[in-house]
């Protein structure tokens, strides 16, 4: 049985202030049923990186673990601005998600660029959630297989059999993110379980039932079960909902089958 994966991702959202408050109310939401929640999920939050610190301090104790929204690909170096895996990993960073379609599309990175920072969040021995997805364009023209197996493909290059089990991937179809219009469920199962046989195809069946592939694109406390008791959607990449305590605290006690 796969874990499922509930994360947050903040985006650029909040200050220390908020932040703390926000970790402080998730945690009264969900901490007394940690241990019953904790057998067959994780739950991630991914602030801003300047507010690491700060949440790596409010979740000491907690279960709740410590993601990132991006970084760079090396440890160190001329690169202004950015924010490198062992800085990361100095907070207790253990995701990071990379290829968010934010990230590919405002910031153009590259296919490469995405695949560079794989192998690096894998070097470094954090977990790299892996986003594909469709634009609006390519969903209407019915290209969204060719696109998000593309994208995975090129994401995984070089990624060797006993570092898949350690990616997880999050299929986003970009019309989907903050848009309040989420994929069905049956749409999303359908793109996963073709996600999961392209991963059977080029690891095995025991590295193709191991990793996680989790949706992403207006989840809410209202559709998550639906969503996450599907067989292939192990779990929900949360935008929106995950900046508000309740929602948030619902969606990590999602009913999963
Ligand atoms: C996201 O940021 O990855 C996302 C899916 O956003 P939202 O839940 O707001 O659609």
């Amino acid at each position: 049985m796969r874990k499922k994966l509930i994360a947050g991702n903040w985006k650029m959202h909040l200050g220390p202030v908020e932040a703390r408050a926000l970790i402080a109310a998730i945690r009264a939401g969900i901490d007394r049923d940690a241990a019953a929640l904790g057998k067959d999920r994780d739950v991630m939050v991914a602030p801003p990186a300047i507010l690491i610190p700060a949440v790596a301090q409010a979740l000491a104790g907690s279960s709740i673990m410590l993601g990132a929204q991006n970084m760079h690909y090396e440890d160190k170096g001329a690169f202004t601005g950015e924010v490198s895996p062992p800085m990361l990993k100095g907070y207790g960073v253990t995701h990071v998600i990379i290829g968010h379609s934010e990230r590919r599309h405002i910031f153009h990175e590259t296919d490469v660029l995405i695949n560079r920072k794989v192998l690096a969040a894998l070097k470094h021995r954090m977990t790299p959630i892996l986003c594909v997805g469709e634009t609006q364009d390519e969903h209407d023209n019915g290209r969204a297989l060719d696109v998000v197996l593309h994208q995975l493909r090129l994401g995984l290059e070089n990624v060797g059999d006993d570092d898949m089990t350690a990616v997880a991937i999050a299929y986003e179809p970009v019309w989907a993110i903050g848009t309040g219009r989420n994929a069905t469920p049956e749409q999303a199962e359908s793109v996963h379980a073709a996600i999961r046989a392209a991963i059977l195809e080029r690891y095995g069946p025991e590295r193709a039932a191991a990793v996680r592939i989790i949706y992403g694109g207006s989840v809410n406390a209202d559709n998550v079960d639906s969503l996450v008791s599907k067989p292939d959607i192990d779990g929900a990449l949360v935008g929106g909902a995950s900046l508000k305590a309740d929602s948030f605290a619902r969606i990590v006690r999602a009913r999963t089958r």
